[in-house]
Order: C-alpha cells, then sequence, then structure tokens
C-alpha cells in the first residue's frame, strides 16, 4: 500500500487536514477487525471505472485501492538537532513513500505563526533543511567507515558506495535535496537502503482559505508555491484544511451539493490521493467477479506476472496467462462476453507489461 506521510510546521493545519482524512475514511468499510495506530489514516482512491465494472459483473461487493496517509507532527526548526522529539519524528519520515508537506496560506492573525508571519517560501525551506540535515548526519555517520574500506582494498561495491555518498553529501552541503541532485540508477539502488529523507518525493499541500480557494490564479503566495513546485518536479495541490474537515462529515450526496455551491469540481483530498498517487507512478488494474469488483495498485512497468504476485505469492509463482481485456473495451462493447466476441479479450503470457484499467484474470498452477 502507498504510504504518504504529513508533515509541516505547527499550526499550519495538519491536524486539520488529518482528522478530515481519518472522518472520511475507508477503515470502517474495509478494514472492519483492523487495529489502526490513530496517526494513521487510511483513504480510498475514487475510481468510477469500479462502479461500471460492479454493474456488469453484478458484483456483490467493491473493494477499492486504498491510500495510507500517516501523521508526522513534530518537524520544527532544530528538529535534525534533536530538539524537542525532533528526531523521532525524522525516523516515520523514513518509511513513507512520498512526503506531503502541508504549508500555510491562510491569514488568521488569531493563530500564531511560529515564524511570526505567513510566509510559504520560508517554510518550505525550514523544512527543507531539516530533511537535508538528517540526510548529512545519516551520510556523516556511516562514510568514515565505507571510506576506510574502499581506500584498502574494499570491494567495488564498497567504493561506489563511497563515492555516491561523497556526491550525496556535496550535494546536501549545497542545499541541494537528493531529489533534486543527478543520480543514475544505479547510484540510486547503491543508496536505497539508506531511505534519505530528501530523496522521496514531495507534494506541497498549501492550505488556503475558504474564500482563497475561489481565488487562487490571483494569489500571490499560492503562485509563489507552484513556481517552486514547477522548478522541482514537485507537485502542487490548494486546500482548504477547514472545508475538508467539513466535508468529510457530510454523505456522498450533501458533499456533491456543498462541493458545487463552492464551485468545487472535486474535493481537495480526492485532488491530493489520486495526484500522489500517479506521482509514484502508480497505476491500477482490475479483477472483478460476482463476488467482487476490486482495484489493485501496481508499479507501472510491472509484468503480469508480478501483478498476479499482487494478489498471491502463488499467483505469480505459478503463473501461466493473463485473460486480459482493457477496461475501455468493456466498457465500449458492454459485457465481457461481447468483448470477447469482438476480439477483444487478450491471452497475455509472461513478459506482458500491465497497462492501466486492464481487467484481468489469471490462470496458474498451483
Ligand atoms: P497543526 O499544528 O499544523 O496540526 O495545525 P492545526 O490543524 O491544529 O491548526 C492550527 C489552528 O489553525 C487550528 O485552530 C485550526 O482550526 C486553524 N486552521 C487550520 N486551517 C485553517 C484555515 O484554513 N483557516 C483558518 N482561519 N484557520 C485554520
Amino acid at each position: 500500500m502507498l504510504r504518504a506521510g504529513i508533515v509541516g510546521l505547527p499550526n499550519v493545519g495538519k491536524s486539520t487536514l488529518f482528522n478530515a482524512i481519518t472522518k472520511s475514511g475507508a477503515l470502517a468499510a474495509n478494514y472492519p477487525f483492523a487495529t489502526i495506530d490513530p496517526n494513521v489514516g487510511i483513504v480510498t482512491l475514487k475510481d468510477h471505472r469500479l462502479d461500471v465494472l460492479a454493474k456488469m459483473y453484478q458484483s456483490k461487493k467493491i473493494v477499492p485501492t486504498t491510500v495510507e496517509f500517516i501523521d508526522i507532527a513534530g518537524l520544527v526548526k532544530g528538529a535534525s538537532k534533536g530538539e524537542g522529539l525532533g528526531n523521532q519524528f525524522l525516523s516515520h519520515i523514513r518509511e513513507v513513500d512520498t512526503i506531503c508537506q502541508v504549508v500555510r496560506l491562510f491569514n488568521d492573525d488569531n493563530i500564531v505563526h511560529v515564524e511570526g508571519s505567513v510566509n510559504p517560501l520560508r517554510d518550505i525551506e525550514t523544512i527543507q533543511l531539516e530533511l537535508n540535515f538528517a540526510d548529512i548526519d545519516t551520510i556523516n555517520k556511516r562514510l568514515p567507515k565505507i571510506e576506510k574500506k574502499a581506500k584498502v582494498g574494499g570491494s567495488s561495491d564498497e567504493k561506489a558506495e563511497y563515492e555516491v555518498l561523497k556526491k550525496a553529501l556535496e550535494g546536501l552541503m549545497n542545499d541541494t535535496p537528493l531529489r533534486l541532485l543527478e543520480l543514475t540508477e544505479e547510484e540510486k539502488s547503491i543508496i536505497k537502503s539508506f531511505n534519505f529523507l530528501s530523496l522521496k518525493p514531495m507534494v506541497y499541500i498549501c492550505n488556503v482559505s475558504m474564500d482563497d480557494l475561489q481565488t487562487l490564479k490571483t494569489n500571490e503566495l499560492f503562485i509563489k508555491v507552484t513556481e517552486k513546485g514547477e522548478s522541482e518536479g514537485a507537485d502542487v495541490v490548494a486546500i482548504s484544511a477547514q472545508i475538508e474537515s467539513e466535508l468529510a462529515m457530510l454523505d456522498d450526496d450533501e458533499k456533491d451539493v456543498f462541493m458545487e455551491e463552492l464551485g468545487m469540481n472535486e474535493s481537495g483530498l480526492d485532488q491530493l490521493i489520486r495526484i500522489t498517487y500517479h506521482r509514484l507512478g502508480l497505476q491500477t488494474y482490475f479483477t472483478a467477479g460476482p463476488m467482487e469488483a476490486r482495484a489493485w495498485t501496481f508499479k507501472k512497468g510491472m509484468s503480469a506476472p508480478e501483478c498476479a504476485g499482487i494478489i498471491h505469492t502463488d499467483f505469480e509463482r505459478g503463473f501461466i496467462r493473463a485473460e486480459t481485456v482493457s477496461f475501455s473495451d468493456l466498457e465500449k462493447y458492454g459485457s465481457y462476453l461481447q468483448a470477447k466476441e469482438a476480439g477483444r479479450v487478450r491471452l497475455e503470457g509472461k513478459d506482458y507489461k500491465v497497462v492501466d484499467g486492464d481487467v484481468m484474470l489469471f490462470r496458474f498452477n498451483v
């Protein structure tokens, strides 16, 4: 499952957003017996294709894919120096696939800003520096050991690790987060196990006031963050955490009415989930039958056996082939049978790269 960590300075709206996530969560519906950490919220990825499939296959149940959000409060200036509980929080960030940073854009004199004023670019830099410092720390712990080995008869792997760590450290010392440093695929794989914080993909969540949501195009602060995001390949989403927490209390019909009144065609939360999903190169394939219509998350480029393995390792091990039809063909021809008659159902083998929207039935040996 995709894990996204929510970070941000104090008083920027993290808890408000996180509460919206847990309230609107998939927890009750799909995880009745799960005991989940209070800092974890599970949400579903909306996908209209599942509804169509469930109708077509008369499925009893719909199982969407989910994204896990983790509330990582406590990241403050000085966190990497161990101030407060900072260090502990940094270790939580190590475990997530992507970092979602809440940035305060709303103005409210009643709510103190830790730095005394609303300035999203400064806040982004503060957080980034902490992440960089933490990585510098990690490298400084490792470097002397690996340097010794690399210099005296070390293996080629050790030499390669030393070179990449040196390069990474140099980048970080120049304030370049590792995700922006030019690293080859090989270099990335060498340092993968360090789980560097500044290497993780970043999404900036601009927490704006309800009124600002209508006038984003001319909002100077939002424009600045958007430019920053564009310059470094990070996604930027505008959200009103307050509206999201109100939306989370409503059922689907009420939600639609409320959003229409506000001129929104997608909730901020749904937008965030969608963007996070795609940023990580995640795609969806489906399985469908009378029992359930279900969405499965896979990484772009995965083969049919690898995708089968997401359901069960036995499916991967004993993989023979996959009966595959694209969702668009199913929708076009109206049913599996009609799609098959039209020659649109394919038998795919082990080299097939699964495509977003494939509806699959795996054949396997047990
Ligand atoms: P955290 O410290 O980042 O978790 O921030 P909180 O979610 O606890 O929010 C801090 C305060 O800001 C709370 O009193 C929230 O009600 C308030 N707040 C959050 N979002 C907004 C917003 O968009 N506008 C205004 N005016 N207040 C907000």
